[in-house]
């Protein structure tokens, strides 16, 4: 068993899973390629554990888990959407897809070809990415939300006035 507190910039599968390598890292949200691009807390660390074995003694697979804090824009109100992600994964390493045969179905297969490493912030960006909702937003209705403040201004002000800054509103979303 090794350990580490920095992870290698690329994962040798077959070496890795033969060693039975435990790695332990924290990435700065803005290091992680397609996520910086979502997230709005570049500053933020998100912290990862990768466990390689040999699976039946002769597939290399790797149990991961990444713990991150991600805030992201809720698509249905633009406002910050915080996200306590817990994302658990385990991948098998074939060289062909025929090799994924007989293996158990906890495992992703992920296709290497002829690689023998890959990319250790690729593969953290794919695990993330894939585990993000497809169109973020709060859970409570935050459209109602948006709804009610514009009736309470009804009430307090002018409605002329109320008119005059949705017709602004307008003008600016075009
Ligand atoms: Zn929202």
């Amino acid at each position: 068993m090794e350990k580490s507190t920095q992870l290698p910039k690329t994962i040798k599968v077959f070496n890795f899973a033969k060693k039975e390598v435990n790695l332990h890292g924290e990435y700065k949200i803005a290091n992680v390629p397609r996520v910086s691009d979502l997230a709005r807390n570049n500053e933020d660390n998100l912290k990862v554990n990768l466990s390689f074995h040999l699976e039946n003694g002769k597939t290399p697979c790797v149990k991961g888990i990444i713990n991150s804090k991600i805030v992201l824009d809720c698509q249905r109100c633009l406002d910050a959407l915080n996200l306590d992600l817990k994302v658990f994964f385990n991948l098998a390493f074939v060289r062909y897809e025929s090799q994924a045969e007989g293996l158990d179905k906890v495992y992703e297969v992920y296709v290497l070809g002829e690689d023998e490493e890959i990319n250790t912030l690729d593969l953290i960006s794919d695990e993330l990415l894939l585990s993000l909702p497809m169109a973020p937003s709060h859970k409570f209705d935050c459209s109602l939300k948006v709804e009610s403040e514009i009736k309470v201004e009804k009430v307090h002000e002018n409605p002329f006035d109320v008119l005059k800054n949705i017709k602004i509103a307008d003008f600016g979303k075009e």
